[in-house]
């Protein structure tokens, strides 16, 4: 049996503190990944520090600056359907309605979302060697079943994929990431905050040891009028993306005056282009243009043995979800798009 300390904190700082006195000590808000970690012996806190009811995490409030600030603390579903999300930010709500199960979103966090592991079934799989779970040991998923793996930013020492849906749509809309740490607080731009393997698979993101995030910032600019998100999976529900993408566009008239395209399922990392945002500017939105950027997006994306489709779907994925996001209202529930 694994024993291990459940502590609590009244704010932010003194949260902070804890991982000071308890360096192998985890935070806690939904638990619905870590508890899974923790099951499959990939971590193995000695304490778990509960930020679930930390006042600061736990709000949904518009800042000065236009922008829209989501407690770190707050629950997937309750960020989802928050009437300004839904109707300021709805790329953001449909990307978190598309993961994970019902379930799991009424109980997963914001901040959480963010530092979830891959799926890769090596990983979890203790039998076989794994760069991520112990560097240096190997990546038995280059010469696998690789199917779910990376076609772009990959590493000779890792391939995995990033697993979120709602990141996907964090990072087309800029959102901004605040964390506190021993050393105070400090905010990332989204782009910044996960990594490529490179030659540290076992390192997810840029968080230093004991920092937490506070909240996510949005941007005023949400992209209310014109945007898409499409997941493609093995099932409809309940699956991660093979390929997902999320489109932001802002328009004048048939012309693309802004666009943000941003992919999932397909790296260790949200994948954006923004060359191929720069190529849309001032275009016509059709499938050519669309077409065009894919191949500008896709560039240097590399198949192996069993997920070379993706390359294909990805840039499929990419055309039919630009064409959607002319179209919003051809997305709900029963209306077909219209490509
Ligand atoms: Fe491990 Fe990454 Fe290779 Fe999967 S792809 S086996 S996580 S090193």
């Amino acid at each position: 049996m694994n024993s291990f300390k459940f502590l609590t904190a009244p704010d932010v700082p003194a949260a902070i503190q804890l991982t000071d006195d308890q360096p192998l000590a985890a935070f806690i808000a939904g638990g619905t990944n870590l508890l899974d970690l923790w099951k499959y012996n990939l971590v193995n806190p000695t304490a778990l520090i509960d930020i679930s009811q930390l006042a600061t995490l736990s709000a949904l409030r518009e800042l000065e600056n236009g922008g829209f600030r989501l407690g770190a603390a707050v629950k997937n579903a309750d960020t989802a359907y928050h009437p300004i999300i839904e109707s300021r930010y709805p790329l953001l709500s449909k990307a978190i309605l598309a993961g994970a199960s019902a379930q799991i979103r009424n109980m997963a966090s914001n901040g959480g979302n963010l530092l979830q592991r891959t799926r890769c079934y090596y990983f979890y799989d203790h039998q076989v060697p794994c760069n991520k779970r112990v560097p240096g040991s190997g990546c038995p998923a280059r010469e696998g079943y690789n199917r779910m793996h990376a076609i772009l930013g990959a590493s000779e020492a890792c391939i995995a994929v990033f697993p979120s849906d709602m990141c996907v749509a964090l990072a087309a809309l800029e959102a901004r990431i605040n964390v506190t740490g021993i050393d105070g607080e400090r905010s990332l731009a989204f782009s910044d905050f996960h990594r490529l393997p490179g030659e540290r698979p076992e390192l997810d993101n840029n968080l230093k040891p004991g920092e937490l995030i506070t909240s996510i910032d949005l941007p005023e600019k949400g992209f209310p009028l014109n945007y898409s998100y499409l997941k493609l999976r093995d099932r409809h529900s309940y699956a991660f993306a093979l390929v997902s993408v999320a489109t932001a566009l802002e328009m004048d008239g048939h012309t693309i005056k802004e666009a943000r395209i941003a992919l999932g399922g397909v790296a260790h990392k949200p994948w954006r282009s923004l060359e191929a945002e720069e190529f849309l500017r001032g275009k016509t939105a059709c499938r050519e243009n669309f077409a065009a950027a894919a191949d500008i997006i896709l560039e240097g994306a590399v198949g192996l043995e069993y997920n070379r489709f993706k390359i294909k779907l990805a840039k499929n994925a990419i055309i039919r979800n630009g064409m959607m996001a002319l179209d919003p209202d051809a997305q709900l529930p029963g209306a077909q798009p219209s490509l």
